[in-house]
């Protein structure tokens, strides 16, 4: 009756790492960022010992463990996940200082393009960041939030200055 003996030699083989949404290899996260982030349903599915984090836009699942196998789509989460949604603006990118691609790029109209990178920088390098229990992705957002500034730069007209 119970499924706790059931992880053995038939579900061992299968646990590459691998998205069962996607394929794709997920980065392993710490259990916490799992307890921190998931909803009271979520929570109810047990954080297993090893989850992964699944980037893949598309892919409805944010964690799995394979090995157990259990995995958390994006409505048992209390955030929005970037990388699934890299075309809202309004999801944050820092979740520790709320920084979204609308005020990232905002800031880049203000001709002051690396505010966000040089702010978060800064709260990191003091200790005050949170990632491991703020960010989805369960680690430091610095790389893709100087990615989303070079894109910003490289693709933000200076005429949106004047529309508002
Ligand atoms: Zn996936």
């Amino acid at each position: 009756v119970s499924d706790c003996c059931a992880t053995g030699n038939a579900l061992a083989e299968g646990s590459d790492g691998t998205c069962p949404g996607c394929g794709a290899r997920g980065a392993r996260v710490d259990p916490v960022t799992l307890k921190a982030l998931l909803t009271a349903e979520g929570l109810r599915r047990g954080v297993p010992a090893f989850p992964r984090f699944c980037a893949t836009r598309d892919c409805p699942v944010v964690y799995f463990d394979d090995a157990v196998p259990v995995r958390f789509e994006e409505d048992l989460l209390t955030v929005r996940v970037h990388s699934k949604h890299p075309e809202d603006e309004r999801v944050p990118v820092c979740y520790c200082f709320d920084y979204t691609t609308a005020a990232i790029r905002a800031a880049a109209e203000l001709r002051m393009p690396h505010a966000a990178s040089d702010d978060i920088a800064r709260e990191v390098k003091a200790g005050r960041c949170a990632c491991e229990v703020k960010n989805p992705k369960g680690s430091c957002c610095l790389g893709d939030v100087s990615k989303l500034e070079r894109n910003v730069i490289a693709g933000a007209p200076a005429a949106r200055a004047e529309e508002r």
